[in-house]
């Protein structure tokens, strides 16, 4: 017995162990093997011996893969590890943390077409040919659905009918059909291009003289003596040469062909911007000398760096991120989202060129699995990616910096449920290095780990050039109302203010953080509103699409004129969304030219960089979106900020309903006056008093910080305590309750402990997706405690456990 542990990529699934027959070198953690599971042969991750994580970890589904005799790999598909053992490492403690299979973990840290997975195909042999006519009912119907040569996965001809694999068993027996296991996906995906080169013979002057040439030929040929490197063929298509005279050129042995491996360049898009060359302002210089004595020692530092809006931060992690380079280190740049801050992209890729890779979600495979690559091979020094990038097989990595860390896109909402910030400090103490959170608005986590010590601190507190942060104004939208009845959408403040600033020929932002035309359908004569069929919420009304959508499984339907229950005509539209202030903002003002940044508008793949780059170029007057809209933009000609309805998501029964508040409305604040104008900022709300408003409107972040953590801790709730959210799902609302009960009576067993379990409750979204959905919470000082008597109850109740979500440190509990 040589026994191993292999991750699979099966959710909620352990590690599991197999053996390496004799005679085959035995493979080291990061490889992959091909290894039988159930009757499937999939693709699998070698995991370390001592991995420790699988010892103490449940496994959630019943253990019926779980082998007391392990099974023999099928194949090893490496020679040198795929993923780098730390990076295994860390999708290790990720499925541990987070409460997932490893296998989620480390499909997690896999680049594309890395599993390839094989599936059983049938194929009709010739004798099953010769006996078709002859064969009747369920084997008759399988033949005829393989005859003529069609090779079809055994999965699909099951799928028609039951019995069918019995059928098929027999039919093999008889020897009237074949069962195959082709391996699915190709190994490798990398693009090639055909180039053609002059051989040497081609390039003696006395081919040109070769009598059997035409003229073509004659002309390409000499193309191609001129061109050292080569061309590829579509180069020579272009201008006329077409392959047929390749061809003939090669049988002579005038030229060769070969196929060159090209990369996808998802730069191309994005121009590099050539480094800066101001001087540092004394803050910035500050900052920087401790950081670069930080750095300088080697071993692993966490430093928060809060700096106010335009204070410069980007330009601290690139001179650091020198430093890095040039002491033999290599370098990870995180950022919330690439599509929304091509700047830190740009701006990297101008200080550092090609030696710098990009990672995140929304490459095209091929994109990816080209980056993903380079960085493997060790081509590449810097790497600016979004979450997943955390994982970047990147080696011996000196900075991780994690630019605008208190954003909730850093947080995965699907398993695993893992937060990129705190992986990403993780890595940087696995790998001796400095990680850098930066910030205008740190998450209460951050700011707490800061204030007790655990991360050093540095702060900017003035913009460059001293240039004033934007200056904020309150409208009481209750007055607005008293006046000029419950229609409003923009205050009168703020359309005095949009038209001066439009008179200046500057621009303006107005944000809105909610999408859609209309928030509901109301129908005035029954009262009823329309709502989405599988999700316990109101539908959108989309009116370009003329659709109403639901936001949460993307049900539409076109937009009523009659209501559904009462058949009466009297249907109103409430409530607003961005489509509806972009309508208002033309109407108001008709030679605005307008733009509008939210999710309804990146169908298209780069819709979102080309209206921001038509807004920096000046070709847009105003920008309307949601949130996106306030991430990290460099504007300068932006000098007012519009915020509509700022008080959006206080009234959601969210622990972060404050905090996001906040943020949002300091971070789209400091859009404004970025450049030497000054700025002015609108802030609309129904609650001028709450004090996420007050002291976002103030810029004051300690304030905040000491009210919202007077909250957190009398209400116990992150960072006082550590919270788990588990929802339970089930097919009506009593079995969801019930299911979620009969967990929290099993944790509750221990007696008072180091946790306390709350619920069950039926979650805020109580039907999502045609599922009904119940919520326990666990809260405690101990998370590792909290974990393993979930995990626990969960393991023994394997039924429950397939239908449960747990999010350990949830960004939302809705
Ligand atoms: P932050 O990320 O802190 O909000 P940025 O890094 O985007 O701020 O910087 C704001 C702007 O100020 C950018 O255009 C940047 O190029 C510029 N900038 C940064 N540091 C300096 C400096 N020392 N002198 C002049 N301009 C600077
Ligand atoms: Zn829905």
């Amino acid at each position: 017995m040589r026994p191993i542990t292999v991750a699979v990529p099966v959710p909620t699934l352990d590690s599991l162990t197999y053996n390496v027959p004799d005679g085959m070198p035995m493979p080291s953690p990061g490889m992959r093997v091909l290894v039988p599971l159930g009757n499937r042969i999939v693709t699998g991750c070698v995991l370390p011996p001592e991995g420790g994580s699988h010892e103490t970890k449940q496994d959630l589904v019943a253990s019926a893969f779980r082998r007391t005799d392990p099974k023999d790999i099928v194949d090893v598909l490496d020679a040198e590890p795929f993923l780098p053992e730390p990076i295994v490492r860390l999708a290790e403690w990720v499925a541990e943390y987070y409460a997932c299979g490893v296998g989620e973990a480390i499909a997690t840290a896999m680049p594309p077409r890395a599993w390839v997975e094989s599936e059983r195909h049938a194929a009709i042999t010739d004798a099953g040919e010769a006996r078709l006519l002859t064969e009747r009912g369920l084997r008759r119907d399988v033949l005829e659905r393989l005859t003529g040569g069609r090779v079809t996965s055994v999965g699909a001809i099951a799928r028609a009918s039951r019995g069918t694999h019995a059928a098929l068993a027999a039919l093999e027996r008889d020897g009237l059909v074949t069962l195959t296991r082709p391996l699915k996906g190709r190994a490798d995906a990398s693009r090639t291009v055909r180039v053609v080169h002059a051989t040497a013979q081609g390039l003696d002057p006395a081919s040109l003289e070769t009598p059997r040439l035409g003229e073509r030929q004659r002309t390409a040929l000499g193309r191609l003596r001129a061109a050292p490197d080569g061309l590829a063929a579509a180069e020579l298509a272009a201008d006329g040469v077409d392959s047929a005279t390749i061809v003939r050129l090669a049988r002579l042995g005038l030229v060769s062909i070969e196929r060159r491996r090209v990369e996808r360049d998802p730069f191309e898009a994005a121009p590099a911007v050539a480094p800066a060359a101001f001087d540092l302002t004394a803050e910035q210089e500050g900052a920087l000398g401790t950081l670069r004595g930080i750095a300088a020692t080697g071993t692993f530092a966490p430093v928060l760096l809060h700096g106010v809006t335009g204070s410069g931060k980007t330009e601290i992690y690139l001179r650091l991120a020198r430093d890095v380079l040039a002491a033999g280190r290599r370098v990870l740049l995180m950022v919330p989202e690439i599509a929304l801050t091509p700047a830190a992209a740009a701006a990297f890729r101008g200080a550092f060129g090609r030696r710098v890779a990009i990672q995140h979600s929304a490459l095209s495979d091929g994109e990816r699995y080209d980056q993903w690559h380079r960085i493997r091979r060790g081509d590449v020094d810097v790497v600016v990616g979004t979450r997943s990038a955390v994982f970047t097989p990147l080696t011996d990595v000196g900075l991780i910096v994690v630019d605008e860390e208190h954003d909730g896109s850093y947080k995965q909402d699907e398993s695993p449920r893992y937060h990129g910030r705190d992986v990403a400090i993780v890595r940087a103490r696995a790998a001796g290095a400095v990680v850098v959170l930066g910030s205008a608005t740190p998450s209460l986590e951050s700011y707490y780990n800061a204030e007790n010590g655990r991360y050093r601190r540095l702060t900017l507190e003035r913009r460059v050039f001293d240039r004033p942060l934007a200056n904020v104004r309150i409208v009481d939208m209750r007055t607005e109302y008293a006046a000029e009845g419950p229609d409003v959408i923009l205050s009168g403040a703020l359309v005095d203010a949009l038209r001066a600033t439009l008179d200046r020929r500057e621009q303006a932002i107005v944000l809105l953080n909610r999408r859609g035309f209309a928030s509901a359908v109301f129908c005035r004569q029954c009262g009823d509103t329309l709502e989405c069929p599988n999700c316990s919420v109101s539908l959108t009304v989309h009116r370009a699409a003329g659709r109403a959508r639901c936001h949460y499984c993307n049900y539409s339907t076109g937009v009523p004129k009659t209501c559904a229950k009462c058949a009466g005509p009297y249907l109103e539209q409430l409530g607003f969304g961005t489509e509806r202030v972009e309508a208002e903002i033309g109407s108001v003002f008709p030679s605005a030219r307008v733009g509008r940044v939210d999710r309804d508008t990146i169908r298209r793949r780069g819709a979102i960089a080309d209206l921001l780059a038509r807004f920096g170029a000046g070709e847009l007057d105003v920008l309307v979106g949601t949130q996106m809209i306030a991430k990290g933009h460099d504007f300068p000609r932006v000098t007012l900020v519009g915020v509509v309805s700022a008080d959006i998501g206080l009234g959601l029964a969210d622990f972060r309903a404050a905090e996001r508040t906040f943020q949002l409305l300091t971070q789209v604040a400091g859009r404004a006056g970025r450049g030497e104008l000054a700025g002015e900022a609108i802030v609309q709300t129904l609650y001028p008093d709450h004090y996420s408003i007050r002291h976002a409107c103030r810029q004051d972040y300690a304030a905040f910080y000491r009210d919202e953590l007077t909250f957190r801790q009398s209400m116990r709730y992150p960072p006082a305590v550590a919270l788990i959210n588990v929802v339970v799902k089930a097919r009506t609302r009593e079995a969801a309750m019930q299911d979620a009960g009969t967990i929290v009576e099993a944790l509750r067993v221990p007696g008072p402990g180091a946790y306390r379990v709350l619920g069950p409750a039926p979650a805020p979204l109580v039907r999502l997706k045609g599922e009904h959905r119940a919520q326990l919470f666990l809260k405690g000082t101990h998370r590792t405690s909290m974990r393993q008597a979930l995990l626990t109850v969960l393991g023994s109740r394997p039924e429950i456990a397939r239908r449960a979500i747990v999010d350990v440190d949830p960004m939302s509990v809705l």
